[in-house]
This record gives structure tokens, C-alpha cells and sequence, in this order.
């Protein structure tokens, strides 16, 4: 059994923030910021590309949910969400999670993608291989 499924079966504790019918909220074990929380849903789902549709607009309400009542509480302005899906893109715990990161100061963590130089050349391939 993965470790968020040990998590939702009570084998391990954690610092539950919300919960409802499908979805489990808690405070990240390692806090990238105060309020680091995961959105996860009850059900072992990998990634994104395993998520079914009526799961991935109800996980977006509940992501919504969890950011106000986390703004409302720690009195941040700012926040990120974010998702690794896959080894490459830094996943971790191989059962779906969403993190929101409450921002208070620029400098506290780097999330934003390396900048690369336009490529008009690059672009147009990837835009063709999409679009076609
Ligand atoms: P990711 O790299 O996107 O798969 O993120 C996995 C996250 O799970 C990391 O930020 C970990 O700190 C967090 N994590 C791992 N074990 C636990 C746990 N027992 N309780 C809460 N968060 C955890
Ligand atoms: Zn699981």
C-alpha cells in the first residue's frame, strides 16, 4: 500500500485540513512554506494522466476550497499550485497529489520554470506536432 493510502487508512497520522466524500487535505510533512498543503483523493490514482474527468473537476472545487480557507487562516496573499506528475517531473509519492504553497516573500522558494530564449524555429515544431 502507498504511503498517502496508509495516510487515508489511519496507519499513519497526519495533519488532516479538509475532508469530503472523495478527497483528503493535509498539511505537507515537509512544509515548503507555512500552510505547504496536499490535496489528494481517496482513491490510489497515480498521476494526472490516471485521473477520470468527474474526479479532476470536483479535485479543482476542492483545491479552490482549501486555498481560501488557508488564505482566510494564515493571512497570505499569494499561493502556488502545482503537480508533478511522473518520476522526470519530480513525483515523489506515486498517488495523485496537488500542492498549495502559500507565498509570503519572493525569495522563500523558486518554483517558476527556467527562462529560455525565444526560438521561433522550436516553437513552430512543437505547435505543429500539437495542432496536427
Ligand atoms: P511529490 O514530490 O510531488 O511527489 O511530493 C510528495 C510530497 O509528499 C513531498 O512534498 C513530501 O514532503 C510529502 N510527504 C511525504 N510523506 C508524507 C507524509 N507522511 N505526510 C505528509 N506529507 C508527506
Ligand atoms: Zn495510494
Amino acid at each position: 500500500m502507498c504511503i498517502f493510502c496508509k495516510i487515508l487508512n489511519k496507519e499513519i497520522p497526519s495533519y488532516k485540513i479538509y475532508e469530503d466524500e472523495d478527497f483528503y487535505a493535509m498539511l505537507d510533512i515537509s512544509q515548503a512554506t507555512p500552510g505547504h498543503t496536499l490535496v489528494l483523493p481517496k482513491k490510489h490514482i497515480t498521476n494526472i494522466f490516471d485521473l477520470p474527468e468527474d474526479l479532476a473537476s470536483k479535485l479543482f472545487v476542492v483545491v479552490k476550497k482549501v486555498s481560501d480557507m488557508l488564505k482566510e487562516k494564515l493571512g497570505f496573499n499569494d499561493l502556488n499550485i502545482l503537480n508533478n506528475s511522473g518520476e522526470v517531473a519530480g513525483q515523489t509519492v506515486m498517488h495523485l497529489h496537488i500542492h498549495i504553497i502559500p507565498r509570503y516573500s519572493k525569495d522563500e522558494i523558486n518554483l517558476s520554470p527556467v527562462e529560455h530564449e525565444y526560438n521561433k524555429e522550436l516553437l513552430e515544431k512543437v505547435y505543429a506536432k500539437i495542432t496536427n
